[in-house]
């Protein structure tokens, strides 16, 4: 072996220069290292080209019209697909070399071989070259032929300039390289220690020593390494290997490299191209687990792998057999990753339901850390779902996106809202597309908030968002690193591993309470309102419909419980809840097909509304043929408008006993409105109008504004003196970058209250059972909105019926309700329950909070008096002292310019109430609002009498959900799910009048409390419950006589 020179000088900056020109891609390429990376290297035998608006399926497209092409060639536009036939003859004097197919276009690219995809092929995901062969020998075949199917986007879309900018329609794509070039493998392997050793150079900086071994030891490589004769590498390959294998101490700190890829399941880029986005990337990290064994895949959303076993199951039965060696390992337990606030409670559990049930039934286990690297914020109550699923562990990084506030852990045990605990890692890197340089390796242990209470990091590496995922390179980098001195000990490693060495050290760490709130991206909770009507209309749909199949199912030996449709139609509105479907962050592309699923899911679940509606009603006699029902768990009396022959409506008070239903009442039979008192609408002389139902009064000015409100039994007024509700108010929405996702604390300083015109303001209904009054408010120049303000008898709270019509740019409209309540803090609900926020601007983390979200309500309450503000489709919100205020629209432009504009329609109410919000029923008056009674068309008469399925003791207790089981063997079981809504210890009895043979606790996941069935008495059960507790119940029914 030949000495190193001694380096005669020590100057540091020419010395890391000079290392940086040798393994530059750009400079010196004639003479330096990079530049002898590939040796020899011919052009295709021959190329052409198909070109495809379609996304077919490879034995289709190969069979389609092939046109001579070269490289150069464009092809386009947008979204379209163009197949390349590449024939190949390797030259035979390249016997013993390593083979590339080197292939360089625009867009994204995967390689067919025999029929099978073989790898993925993507300039932007640093994969450009496909090995042909490690060494070719003699007997190998030297003739062959690809096919590369490229997708005419990019791995980020297509936006037109910028990455977040509407795509351009009209791009076109190029071939640039397209040939067969020999490898020179020992080049490759200096040029990844070159770059680490500089990496280390630079990132441990000139006070440590070991900077300098690294420095000194890349420029002796230099120094003997001589491009032009490989016979120089060995030498070199040693002095690295000396270096590399110098070990660390035995309290280096161990970074878990898992190879990932985060594939948004539709965002700049249409839901179907993310299934060959999909089959892309994992072809990839297969190919990379083939090629090393020790290298271990981290693959979340069900959905996903669902879409690869139906387009790709050659792929889908690879993935299936690494993940049987532990190389590829299936994370998160969720359908998709989806956005953690605004899915209600329900939908989440189904998220874990659907999802942890494919990873059982396709990888035989279910995942153990839910994993949600991208999502805008994580609700208080997914600890406890997550632990109810199975599931311990949380790994997430987006609230290091946080604008004001650096979150002060990244190893930590999560308590949420009921006490239910998780381990929660935030990879300190603060990134899940990590590339394995040495930089990204010493930012994760240099920003680990956890230091000194556990030694333990995960490093999420490869390329994502758009997928692409590991390379060959990165894990290379990762190898070289497994323990050098100077550095934190890097394994290739799995979550298990790491989730298994961090409870180790669960003892030491710290626990925070309540809400990851990201304080970023709350423009999320208001953007697509009709994305965000229609998830809640569906929520509600399925709710419904599951809950009469249920009945049906109990009731009639011949209803057959609809559970594939059931299933499938959640699965389109888990699909939906996905991080930036839901959120109003996609392109109009996956708005237009999210809205095609909401579509499927309403009517296609009102055909099954009806149809368990019918098997109701079988055989019971009765008027009208319509059926009254009410599929919440308390009893309600409420104005309801019945259809009349002829298509007329008229308006009846009806009552309808809880989750059950009543006969539709006949004029004959209308209830007195007596003890009630009817609505009395009064318009004065200056256009103002009153509506009083004797339980709340209403002034409305003469524009339609809210002058007082006030609870008539104890005369308390709920509107700040002086002030006036119902106020609607526009901002400037000008975000720094992220248009749909951002609103800017700023905006707040644009405040502009809409001003109305007196004399619109006209009484609408006259009175009775329902009082109305209407107006006009032009918004803008261009916007308008019309309004019915609507007030029932018996009803506690006041609605407002709203049509806008919407066409601006960078606005926000809200509506706000100074209230004559002080309280520091507000209430707002959250999925099985709610929690509080604070109503002034204290602390960076109060203020970081103007703008937040919550679902069906939320509250300001004093001592022994409050004011609610309900919605039924709304998610954004805010209340900054006094004043309660609604986000309603925004008007963002990118990357979906047409968001928002055009017709809405939405409704809020207001509630007035003495004592708690708990006390005064504001919980179930905000379901109401959501769930409006049913009017069910019977196909023969109705039954005569009303009929209950459940009910609970408490007010406390919400009986949410009524379902079948989903692993029912004879189909006779039921689950329940209830959960303690007021935050409180309470007993109480679920009555049932269903034939119940056993009833026993359960999961989340469905699976039986190992402690046995519950005690019925008299078809009744007894439950405790902690504040927030979510339970469930599997109710097995007895046997129907046919
Ligand atoms: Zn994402």
């Amino acid at each position: 072996m030949a000495a190193a020179a001694a380096p005669a000088l020590k100057h540091w900056r020419t010395t890391l220069e000079r290392v940086e020109k040798f393994v530059s891609p750009l400079y010196f390429t004639d003479c330096n290292l990079r530049g002898r990376l590939f040796g020899d290297s011919c052009p295709v035998a021959e190329l052409s080209s198909f070109l495809t608006p379609e996304r077919l399926p490879y034995q289709e497209a190969v069979q389609q019209d092939f046109r001579p092409a070269r490289v150069g060639d464009s092809f386009g536009p947008t979204w379209w697909t163009c197949w390349f036939r590449v024939e190949l003859t390797i030259p035979e004097a390249w016997v013993g070399q390593e083979v590339h197919l080197r292939w360089e276009s625009d867009g994204e690219g995967l390689v067919w071989r025999d029929g099978e995809p073989v790898q993925g092929l993507t300039k932007e995901g640093e994969k450009t070259s496909y090995v042909l062969t490690d060494k070719l020998e003699e007997e190998d075949p030297r003739s062959l032929t690809l096919y590369v199917e490229v997708a005419c986007n990019g791995l980020l879309g297509a936006g037109k300039g910028s990455m977040i900018a509407a795509p351009d329609p009209e791009k076109m794509f190029q071939v640039s390289r397209a040939e067969l070039a020999v490898l020179h493998r020992d080049v490759y392997k200096l040029l990844v220690d070159l770059e680490l050793l500089l990496g280390m150079a630079k990132g441990l900086g000139e006070d440590n020593q070991r900077s300098f071994q690294a420095l000194y030891t890349a420029n002796q490589i230099v120094n003997v390494c001589d491009p032009a004769q490989p016979e120089t590498f060995p030498v070199a390959q040693a002095l690295a290997s000396k270096f590399f294998g110098q070990r660390g101490g035995e309290s280096q700190h161990t970074i878990h490299a898992v190879g990932h890829c985060h594939i948004d399941t539709a965002w700049l880029w249409p839901f179907k191209e993310t299934v060959r986005k999909c089959a892309r990337s994992w072809v990839t990290a297969i190919q990379l687990m083939e090629r090393n064994p020790e290298f271990i895949f981290a693959c979340s959303q069900a959905q996903q792998l669902q879409w690869v076993k139906s387009y790709y199951p050659g792929l889908h039965a690879r993935l299936q057999e690494f993940a049987c060696r532990g190389q590829f390992v299936p994370v998160g337990g969720t359908w998709v990753e989806m956005d953690g606030n605004l899915p209600s409670g329900e939908a989440m559990v189904r998220q874990f339901l659907q999802g942890q049930n494919f990873f059982l039934q396709e990888f035989g286990k279910m995942c153990s850390e839910f994993w949600l690297p991208d999502t805008f914020g994580y609700s208080a109550q997914l600890p406890q779902i997550m632990r109810s699923c199975g599931i311990r562990h949380f790994l997430t990084q987006k609230l290091s996106w946080n604008l004001v506030n650096s979150f002060p852990h990244h190893t930590f045990l999560w308590e949420g809202l009921d006490g239910s605990r998780v381990l929660a890692h935030f990879p300190p890197g603060d990134s899940y597309g990590m590339q394995g340089s040495v930089e990204e390796v010493l930012k994760t242990v240099a920003k680990n908030r956890d230091k000194g209470r556990t030694n333990h990091s995960a490093f999420l590496f490869g390329f994502g968002d758009g997928g692409g995922g590991p390379t060959q390179t990165m894990v290379d980098r990762l190898k070289r690193l497994c323990d050098t001195d100077g550095l934190p000990r890097v394994q290739l490693s799995s979550p298990g591993r790491l989730f298994s060495a961090l409870e180790k050290d669960s003892g030491q760490l710290c626990t925070w309470v309540g809400e990851l709130f990201l304080e970023l991206h709350n423009g999320t909770y208001t953007t697509h309102a009709q994305i965000k009507k229609e998830n809640r209309e569906c929520e509600r749909i399925l709710h419904d419909a599951e809950l009469l199949s249920s009945l049906a199912l109990a009731r009639s030996a011949q209803f057959l419980y609809p559970a594939a449709q059931l299933r499938d139609l959640w699965r389109l509105l888990l699909l939906n809840q996905f991080h930036d479907v839901v959120t109003g962050s996609c392109i109009q592309l996956v708005a237009e097909e999210a809205m095609c699923h909401y579509e499927d899911i309403r009517s296609h679940g009102n055909t099954l509304l009806s149809a368990a509606a019918a098997a109701l009603c079988a055989g019971e006699p009765g008027p009208e043929g319509l059926l009254i029902v009410n599929t919440l768990p308390w009893k309600r009396t409420e104005v309801l408008a019945l259809p009349r022959p002829g298509g007329a409506h008229s308006l009846a008070l009806v009552t309808v006993p809880s989750m059950g239903y009543a006969p539709a009442p006949t004029p004959a039979s209308l209830q007195p409105l007596l003890p009630q008192q009817p609505v009395f609408v009064m318009q004065e002389t200056d256009g103002s109008v009153t509506l009083d139902n004797g339980i709340i009064r209403v002034r409305l000015d003469p524009t339609g504004r809210l002058t007082s409100l006030v609870l008539v039994a104890s005369g308390r007024e709920a509107i700040a003196e002086g002030a006036v509700g119902n106020q609607f108010v526009l901002f400037d929405d000008v975000p720094l970058y992220w248009d749909a996702w951002d609103v800017m604390d700023y905006h707040l300083e644009t405040r502009k209250p809409v001003l109305g015109q007196a004399g619109t303001l006209a009484v609408g209904t006259e009175g009775g059972v329902r009082g109305s009054a209407w107006f006009l408010l032009q918004i803008s120049p261009n916007s308008r909105l019309s309004q019915e303000v609507v007030l029932d008898v018996g009803c506690p709270y006041v609605r407002f019926h709203t049509e806008v019509h919407w066409h601006e740019a960078h606005k926000f409209l809200k509506v706000e309700f100074p209230a004559r309540v002080r309280s520091p803090q507000a209430t707002y609900e959250v999925q099985f329950g709610h929690l509080q926020r604070p109503t002034h601007y204290n602390t960076s983390w109060d203020w970081a909070r103007f703008e937040v979200w919550a679902h069906r309500w939320m509250d300001l309450s004093e001592h022994g008096f409050g004011l609610a503000l309900l919605n039924d489709c709304k998610y954004g919100a805010s209340v900054q002292g006094s004043v309660l205020s609604l986000s309603l629209l925004r008007a963002p432009k990118s990357p979906d310019a047409t968001v928002d504009m055009g017709r809405h329609e939405f409704t809020y109410a207001l509630m007035p109430h003495e004592g708690s919000f708990q006390d005064a029923g504001v919980i179930p008056a905000a379901y109401s609002l959501n769930f409006p009674l049913l009017a069910l068309p019977a196909p023969g008469p109705a039954p005569t009498a009303a009929w209950s399925a459940f009910s609970v003791s408490s007010p406390a207790v919400v009986l949410e959900t009524v379902k079948q089981a989903e692993t029912s063997s004879q189909g006779r079981t039921l689950v329940l799910r209830l959960y303690e809504a007021h935050g409180s210890h309470v007993d109480c009895w679920l009555h049932m009048s269903l034939p119940v043979q056993e009833a026993v606790l359960c999961d989340l996941l469905e699976r039986r409390d190992p402690a046995g069935p519950l005690p019925l008495q008299d078809a009744r059960l007894k439950l405790t419950f902690s504040p927030f507790q979510v339970q469930s119940l599997l109710l097995v029914l007895q046997p129907l006589p046919n």
